[in-house]
């Protein structure tokens, strides 16, 4: 044990070591320290002798600063929640890290005076969206709401349909946060049913705004009425209030794979004042709220106090900017992604896994968009089907895969998984499967 201890290396020479350099400059010294301490901890208690302790400490070094993870999406969700939504493009991620450093964000080069912020994000959003006067971009959705109930309607009231008032996910309850900001719901219809009138008896000088929402994560069948936008702008213009509509799912333009899912053109073209929308879902950008509309709304949102504190971040501008005008994001090809070529994949990788004596089988799968959109829709798909006891293990491997369990089986659903992702799937599972002892179905051949 004497000898043990004494044999030790010292940390400061252990921390000297050329194989850490790496490690230091991406995890800081004091981090890289400690893991030497402890290494050094388990060579002293004889758990491992002294001339392991390096390979203990490169073994423990993690990927990267923050405790993220990446994970394999093979949920068949397109937008996981959990997962935190659209995953980047890579030229929004190469815009973001661009960003994070020192930029003209708020200050104009030519003249050398303070610059309009995120102008060209604002601009690139304005491009996708010409029906808008005017942009606004915010943290989220929630925020674009809370912005534009604060500024329009606190202390008056926000008209609203009973059969819109919802919960989005997590306890995020629409009425919730609107009542919030210190407005008044005025509640109008039915559960099922809203008609034009139901508006009309309400709409008078206590109203602030009219609010019509996209009840993305659910529907109403059978004995239902929704007034729609075009004709809520009739009565709105009539009145004059403004109409705010929350289309949720960050769709710029129409969908046809998505036919239910409402967008902020087409409801701007029908006349909504100003149209809110989520960064993260189908737009397939960063986590944030858009807002696009009539140039006075949005001036006036844009001025109000609150509205600072519900600003993005630099590298969230970015991120955004190279996402509408950039090239397809990967929830859009995701979501675009040919069924039969998705099944061509799942053919390989099962193959593949067989040849390595894994029971594997391509099946055909049915994925949905998540994130609490398009409930109605089935997205043709194509799974690779395992053994159910390897989910678990999948789960908490490297890099962690996330599959779906149906009827026994643990299925990898290829709809959400990048195409250049199959090999790294395919290394995964094959690493899991070996280490959890699956024994080969047919003897080696020995060649
Ligand atoms: C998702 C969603 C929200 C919430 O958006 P966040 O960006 O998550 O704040 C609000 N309204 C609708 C209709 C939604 O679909």
């Amino acid at each position: 044990m004497t000898d043990h201890r004494r044999s030790i290396p010292r940390t400061d020479v252990l921390l000297a070591d050329p194989r850490l350099g790496e490690a230091r400059l991406r995890l800081g010294t004091e981090r890289v320290k400690g893991m030497i301490i402890a290494a050094q901890r388990r060579a002293r208690e004889g758990e491992i002798t002294p001339g392991e302790i390096m390979t203990a400490v490169l073994a423990a070094l993690p990927a990267s600063a923050a405790g993220l993870r990446p994970v394999i999406n093979a949920t068949g969700v397109l937008l996981h929640t959990n997962l935190g939504r659209a995953p980047l493009s890579a030229a929004a991620r190469q815009a973001m890290e661009l960003a994070a450093g020192v930029t003209d964000i708020e200050f104009d080069l030519a003249t050398g005076s303070r610059g309009r912020r995120g102008r060209t994000a604002l601009a690139a959003l304005a491009a996708a969206v010409p029906e808008a006067e005017g942009v606004h971009v915010v943290n989220n959705n929630a925020a674009a709401l809370i912005l534009a109930a604060t500024a329009l309607a606190s202390g008056r009231e926000v008209v609203i349909s009973r059969g819109e008032l919802i919960e989005i996910g997590d306890g995020f309850r629409l009425p919730e946060l609107l009542v919030s900001t210190g407005a008044r719901l005025r509640e109008v219809g039915t559960t099922n049913r809203s008609v034009t009138r139901d508006y009309a008896a309400a709409i008078g000088p206590e109203t602030g705004m009219v609010l019509k929402v996209h009840p993305s994560n659910y529907q109403v069948r059978g004995f239902t009425s929704a007034v729609p936008v075009t004709e809520l702008a009739v009565l709105c213009r009539e009145r004059g209030v403004p109409l705010v509509a929350d289309a949720g799912s960050g769709l710029l333009r129409p969908e046809p794979l998505l036919p239910e899912e409402p967008d902020v053109t087409t409801w701007l073209r029908q006349g909504a004042d100003l149209v809110t929308t989520s960064g993260d879902k189908l737009l397939g950008g960063p986590q944030s709220g858009l807002l696009f509309g009539r140039a006075d709304l949005v001036e006036r949102l844009r001025r109000h106090p609150l509205a600072r504190a519900l600003r993005v971040d630099k590298t969230t501008l970015a991120a955004l900017e190279a996402t509408v005008g950039g090239p397809d994001t990967p929830t859009r090809e995701a979501l675009h992604a040919d069924p039969a070529a998705l099944r061509g994949r799942a053919e390989k990788l099962a193959a593949r896994l067989c040849d390595r004596g894994i029971d594997a089988t391509a099946v055909d799968s049915l994925g949905v968009v998540g994130g609490g959109g398009a409930p109605e829709v089935s997205l043709r798909s194509a799974a690779v089907a395992l053994d159910e006891g390897l989910a678990a293990p999948l789960r908490r491997g490297e890099p962690p895969v996330l599959g779906r369990v149906e009827r026994g089986r643990c299925l990898l659903d290829l709809r959400a998984v990048p195409e250049a992702d199959d090999e790294r799937l395919l290394e995964a599972v094959i690493g899991v499967a070996e280490s959890a002892g699956e024994r080969p179905r047919s003897a080696p051949t020995g060649g």
